[in-house]
């Protein structure tokens, strides 16, 4: 193939020369996701819609970028070392992204996670190689919460590390270097507003720095809350710290406290969200029917997110979110009929895309 065919996307759009060289084993393949237009949602809205393809980390979550910087981040303080041990406290992906990450790179993994978790995720992170420790699902300021499990289990071992994902800002850093220069990168800088959901706020808070700096402070950014979590209600009341209380179908995301990823980049949010899961789930089934994504329900709610943000901006804007990992982890919930009636949400789903409700 000549240079010049190789830059003429081919018959199907397809670009060769944008295609990567060869990497440097699996760390290498974390980040340089595609940013996907949502071509119905931008029909509907007269903006442009994109969703940055996350689920195509080789851990198929967003969390890889963490996993990979705090696992770095603790080589280059010299509190990991070559056979070293890292420890945390996590209930998904995060998980998954450093069974990853401590794989390719020859350390020990264990994981503390509430007992509530399905048997499903134990056994993958077991297969993944990690030693999982599933604890009594308690409160954060109970001392036996699995986070705090985590710390302690780390201060025991020589050579181990506590990578702390909440508060640990090599999580935030992660994305004010990869994430927030790939979206300016790949919408030659024409990109009005960023949203999204979060959990630990590593993602939030890091690509709104970058793309606030970058823009000089043109990008608006929003967060977007689901049911249960405090963070809307901290942004639109100026600052208070509610109770939390109730909870929500979008897994890995929803907060009760401000962490350190996010305390230093809150107050550059120019609004905030809050996304019912009545609206998440339909979401998830028109992102299935109308683009053939196949996504988590946080996925979903950014979505959700991205299209209110659209409105409210009107037509001609550019809006950019995440897609933060696929359906597969969650399909025995999400496309069950008696799930979607256990949780009230049945009626949540439009007539044409029952069909989709198979299990
Ligand atoms: N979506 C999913 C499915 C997740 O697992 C997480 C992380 N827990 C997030 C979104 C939120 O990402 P962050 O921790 O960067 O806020």
């Amino acid at each position: 193939m000549s240079a010049a065919q190789m830059e003429a996307p081919n018959r199907y759009g397809i670009r060769v020369s944008e295609a990567q060289g060869v990497v440097k084993g699996l760390v290498g393949a974390i980040g340089n996701t595609p940013l996907i237009r949502l071509n119905r949602l931008s029909q509907e809205t007269g903006c442009e819609i994109l969703g940055k393809a996350e689920f195509m980390n080789p851990g198929g979550s967003i969390k890889d970028r963490a996993a990979l910087y705090v696992v770095k981040d603790a080589e280059e303080k010299g509190l990991l070392r070559a056979g070293g041990t890292v420890v945390e406290g996590t209930a998904g992906n995060t998980g998954i992204g450093l069974a990853h990450v401590c794989r390719s790179r020859g350390y020990q993994l264990v994981i503390y996670m509430p007992n509530t978790q399905s048997q499903g995720k134990i056994d993958l992170l077991r297969l993944l190689g990690a030693e999982v420790y599933p604890v009594p699902a308690v409160a954060f300021d109970n001392p036996e919460n699995y986070n705090h499990q985590a710390k302690r289990h780390a201060e025991r071992l020589k050579n181990a590390v506590w990578t702390n994902q909440f508060d640990n800002t090599a999580n935030r850093r992660g994305h004010i270097e990869t994430t927030g220069p790939e979206i300016w990168h790949q919408t030659g800088g024409k990109v009005d507003a960023f949203t999204c959901a979060t959990g630990t706020g590593g993602t939030l808070a890091g690509v709104t720095r970058y793309l606030k700096t970058v823009s000089d402070g043109r990008v608006k950014a929003f967060l977007a809350d689901p049911p249960g979590s405090v963070l809307h209600s901290y942004i639109s009341s100026g600052g208070k710290l509610i109770e939390r209380s109730g909870s929500s179908i979008t897994e890995g995301i929803g907060q009760g406290r401000v962490t350190d990823n996010l305390k230093p980049d809150i107050d550059l949010m120019d609004g905030s969200l809050h996304i019912s899961d009545e609206k998440s789930i339909e979401m998830v089934y028109r992102c299935l029917d109308e683009e053939g994504l196949y996504l988590g329900a946080s996925s979903a709610l950014n979505v959700v997110a991205a299209k209110e943000v659209a409105e409210s901006l009107g037509a001609g804007h550019t809006v950019v979110t995440v897609l933060c990992d696929g359906a597969y982890r969650y399909a025995e919930r999400l496309f069950s009929r008696t799930w979607l009636r256990d949780k009230n949400l049945l009626a949540a789903i439009p007539e044409h895309l029952e069909k989709y409700i198979v299990l």
